[in-house]
């Protein structure tokens, strides 16, 4: 039992998103997690970049970012350089949540979580996210912790549930009519929520037949068939076919509802002193706005998989410790540790960058931070040291046997493989790195990758979009003009050559590359915003008007884009036509600070002050770093003396109407 003798459920279910779930819940479709929601708080949960699920679930299950917990990748090379296999357990650098529970006493199941193979020796019991694929494979024993399960929970671990007809039915009514080309779609279905279905049915074992103080179990369902279905869903796709939209169309919904009622069976085990709390480690574009990557090659495939997944995730949390209240606020992927410590009574690290979100928590205040979980401590169990390997150290070894001759015989493809996800998951770091602002590290990892792979424009991009952020100018100039040389016809990188002149004080160049990105013509959505905000950012309104028509006929429910064109108004003077988009995009979601930011200036200038004020603190709140937030509201509180004036709005932004004097003549009239 925690301290406070409660005990806490936590479910993961990668890639739920709220619209999607908003949608069943008014139909009545979930009425569990609904249930949940009334007596508990809901909220936004925003993700990390890159949004790549080992990545993002290892940090939920550290308080870390990927650049301390060290998962970078699904897979990693084999130490005998005999191919892949998946993420271990051993890669993971610092304690995860089953660690710091396990070392305080609390008795813990994890089921299925991204990098826990081999399963490590807490007290409790993991099953590992290395289940067998099928159910004639022998179980590898690191599957379990510990060895000495009942033999009918072994049983259970190594044989794959069967699913009936009737089963796969409830997801796929009209299965019988699935055409043979389209055979690897049903046989999907089943693989994947046969796996689902299994890890239900560990939980559930496991919730019944084991003590527990805390439990942890992984759903990777809605994200692995949401990669699949997803396209299919209503409304219908240009590219989807009628035939498959009748047939597909509805599977997405049946597989959130199928978690739902998983749910329900979940928290039948559940009483009134257990905290349960379902979250997600990023959404799911489910609207009109999908990504068209079924039609791609594999090799672009792979590269745009994650641009379905979208920036909030979702978080439900009821029981003991949870006010119930309705709360408008996100939080971050970085404060569910600290927030799942807290519930059980524990400290965060201060090596944890995110908080405890104590406004949801009844009145008490969570424990003062220790320094840090990580000294090794009775029970933690973690993995003796001499198991914990770096993958990317490994590789480097490998390499040099190869290079020396000493493992010539190992294939040519196992050898690219290793090349390939040694190079991604460096490709991961450096853009957790970017996401973090240590952007002269990142732009170092980035540079590395190009020196080494010049056919690999996006290497080169992440290399001048970081010496960008660094302030490095002189370099991102060079380094772009590096750029265009292997690859003359990228977009991309016309406009970063845009910046480039524009931040070393060469105007006519910079709208010179932006006519030459424009001329690359995309036709899509994302050239034109591309190209938009371009004209925009160096103060060519005129044509940065000229995309919003094209814009707003290509996207429905995209907030960025509303955003977009609503910062094109304000720059044009149209601001009240500014603040309507604004708003737009509030009405989709009320959790993001660039929508808020954006209304408040345009409030600002629609002389209301007092209103406007509301709202960048809103999108400060969102979003504490939020500079051009800070910045306007000192300037509308008077705050700013005139001399900075000038240069701050001019670093602000480029989307202040008519200068900045008809400003500071409206609000700062001596
Ligand atoms: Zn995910």
């Amino acid at each position: 039992m925690t301290k406070q003798g409660k005990k806490l459920l936590v479910i993961g279910w990668d890639a739920a998103d709220w619209g999607i779930i908003d949608d069943l819940m008014a139909k009545g479709r979930m009425p569990h997690l609904q249930r949940l929601i009334e007596k508990g708080v809901r909220c936004n949960l925003k993700t990390l970049e890159p949004r790549l699920s080992p990545l993002l679930w290892s940090t939920i299950a550290t308080g870390k970012g990927a650049d301390q917990h060290g998962i970078l990748n699904f897979v990693e090379p084999k130490p005998d350089g005999q191919g892949l296999r998946l993420v271990q357990s051993t890669t993971r650098r610092t304690k995860a949540l089953w660690n710091m529970f396990s070392q305080s006493e609390l008795r813990t199941h994890v089921v299925g979580w991204y990098a826990s193979h081999p399963a490590e020796p807490i007290q409790g019991v993991i099953v590992s996210n290395a289940l067998p694929e099928d159910s004639e494979t022998d179980l590898d024993p690191d599957v379990i912790h510990p060895q000495d399960t009942p033999l009918d929970f072994k049983e259970l671990v190594r044989s794959k549930p069967v699913l009936g007809s009737e089963q796969i039915s409830t997801w796929l009514p009209r299965y019988r009519e699935v055409a043979p080309q389209d055979d690897h779609f049903l046989k999907g279905l089943i693989q994947k929520m046969t796996h689902a279905h299994h890890i239900a049915q560990i939980s559930e074992w496991l919730l019944t037949n084991d003590p527990w103080d805390v439990s942890m179990v992984f759903f990777d369902t809605i994200d692995t068939m949401g990669h699949e279905f997803m396209a299919f869903r209503q409304p219908k796709l240009s590219y989807v076919s009628d035939k498959h939209f009748r047939l597909f169309s509805g599977v997405m919904d049946a597989v959130y509802e199928w978690h739902d009622q998983v749910l329900g069976r979940l928290m039948a085990h559940t009483n009134e002193n257990t905290n349960v709390v379902i979250l997600s480690d990023h959404g799911f574009q489910h609207g009109p706005g999908r990504p068209a990557t079924q039609q791609l090659s594999p090799d672009k495939r792979m590269e745009m998989e994650a641009s379905w997944h979208r920036t909030f995730g979702i978080w439900v949390a009821a029981g003991p410790q949870f006010r119930q209240m309705n709360d408008q606020l996100s939080m971050s992927l970085m404060d569910v540790a600290p927030t799942l410590l807290a519930i059980c009574g524990l400290p965060a690290g201060q090596d944890m960058p995110g908080r405890v979100i104590e406004e949801w928590l009844v009145p008490q205040t969570a424990p003062n931070r220790i320094q840090s979980w990580d000294p090794s401590a009775q029970n933690d169990g973690m993995h003796p040291p001499n198991r914990i390997s770096n993958p990317l150290e490994q590789v480097a070894t490998l390499k040099q046997l190869i290079d020396l001759g000493y493992l010539a015989a190992l294939p040519d493809d196992a050898a690219q493989q290793i090349d390939l996800v040694e190079r991604e998951s460096r490709y991961n770091l450096a853009g957790y790195l970017s996401f973090a602002r240590q952007y002269e590290k990142a732009a170092s990892e980035y540079e590395l990758l190009w020196m080494k792979n010049p056919s690999i424009a996006r290497y080169a991009t992440g290399w001048v979009q970081n010496l960008l952020s660094a302030k490095q100018y002189v370099r991102a100039q060079s380094a772009v003009q590096d750029l265009l040389h292997q690859h003359p016809t990228l977009v991309e990188g016309y406009l970063l050559q845009s910046n480039a002149f524009l931040s070393n004080g060469m105007r006519t160049e910079a709208e010179h590359s932006v006519e030459q990105a424009a001329r690359l013509n995309g036709q899509n959505r994302e050239h034109y915003a591309n190209v938009a905000n371009a004209w925009l950012n160096i103060g060519r309104v005129d044509k940065a008007l000229e995309y919003t028509r094209q814009l707003l006929n290509l996207s429905v429910g995209e907030p960025k884009i509303d955003i977009l064109v609503a910062k094109i108004y304000l720059a044009a003077g149209q601001i009240e036509r500014a603040a309507e988009k604004a708003l737009d995009a509030l009405d989709m979601s009320q959790a993001i600070p660039e929508a808020h930011f954006v209304l408040g200036t345009c409030l600002a200038w629609m002389q209301q002050p007092a209103d406007a004020l509301l709202c960048l603190d809103m999108a400060i709140k969102l979003q504490p770093d939020h500079v051009e937030a800070q910045r306007f509201t000192k300037i509308l509180k008077g705050e700013e003396i005139y001399d900075e004036f000038d240069s701050i709005l001019d670093r602000c932004n480029a989307f202040i109407p008519y200068g900045s004097n008809a400003f500071k003549e409206m609000y700062h009239k001596q």
